[in-house]
């Protein structure tokens, strides 16, 4: 039987990036992803994905070490080949005013958020290239576009991703390597699960569509352009906020 195409997802143990994982193996993609400290998650998420025809695995590796990276990318190609894609999700918030701000909150976003997708696509480009038909998708945020009080250390590293993005789609269009970027707006996870109703009326009051969207809603724009439909499609962001920045 022909292998399943692979692809590399950062941060895959909770929230977007847990959905990301589930809709790629359903729609049969292997995936390798990434973690920080939630091993047993990621563990049992391995487990669930698992199926005849595809493999999926958890990886615990920081993606602001960029050693570790190489490492980790290094041995997946050799083990499976060149993957088909890569997602870069991994992401963290600190925030803060920029009146108090200190240096280790501006740094740490900036290295967990920004630094970590040059450490995977400078680690993974040679081996998207190899394939001749491969796609990079960066989950940045629609903070990114029109900006957040108290996050302007997040807002930057997204907005970042988007240029980055557009750089990267220039250079390797020639190789049919995909690069584009998936902006989300107020999605449900963990942490909107903490809030209570009248916080939640509060989020939901600020989207158009009255309701936040779902893990579901990012992966399924995901697997769109990693599938026919986003041949042709590249340099793009595709905003998901149920239609806030409207
Ligand atoms: P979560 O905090 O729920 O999950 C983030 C995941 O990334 C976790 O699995 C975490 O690992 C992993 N991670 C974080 N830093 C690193 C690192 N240095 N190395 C390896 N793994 C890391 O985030 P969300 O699902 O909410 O967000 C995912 C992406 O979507 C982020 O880039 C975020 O900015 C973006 N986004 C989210 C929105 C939302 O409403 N949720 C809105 C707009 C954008 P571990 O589990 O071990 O901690």
């Amino acid at each position: 039987m022909e292998q399943s195409k692979w692809v590399f997802v950062t941060g895959g143990a909770r929230g977007i990036g847990a959905g990301l994982v589930r809709m790629l193996v359903k729609e049969g993609y292997s995936v390798a992803f990434t973690y920080l400290s939630s091993a047993i998650t990621a563990e049992a998420l391995a487990a669930e994905c698992h199926t005849a025809d595809t493999w999926c695995r958890g990886f615990q590796c920081d993606m602001t070490d960029h050693a570790a990276v190489n490492a980790l990318a290094a041995s997946l190609c050799s083990e499976y080949g060149s993957p088909y894609a890569l997602i870069n999700n991994a992401g963290i918030t600190r925030d803060a005013s920029l009146f108090v701000m200190d240096a280790t909150r501006w740094h740490e976003v900036i290295r967990n958020n920004l630094d970590s997708v040059y450490h995977t696509s400078h680690a993974l480009l040679p081996h998207l290239a190899e394939n001749g038909d491969a796609c990079i998708i960066n989950i940045s945020s629609v903070t990114g576009i029109k900006g957040n009080p108290g996050q302007s250390n997040y807002a930057a590293t997204k907005a970042a991703m988007i240029g980055m993005t557009k750089s990267m789609a220039e250079e390797l269009g020639r190789f049919n390597v995909r690069v584009n970027v998936i902006a989300p707006g107020i999605i449900e996870t963990e942490m909107t699960a903490g809030l209570n109703d009248q916080q939640l009326k509060k989020l939901r009051d600020l989207v158009p569509l009255k309701k936040l969207g779902s893990t579901e809603d990012i992966a399924r724009m995901a697997v769109f352009l990693l599938g026919q439909g986003g041949r042709y499609i590249t340099g793009q962001t595709f905003v998901i906020d149920g239609g806030m920045t409207a």
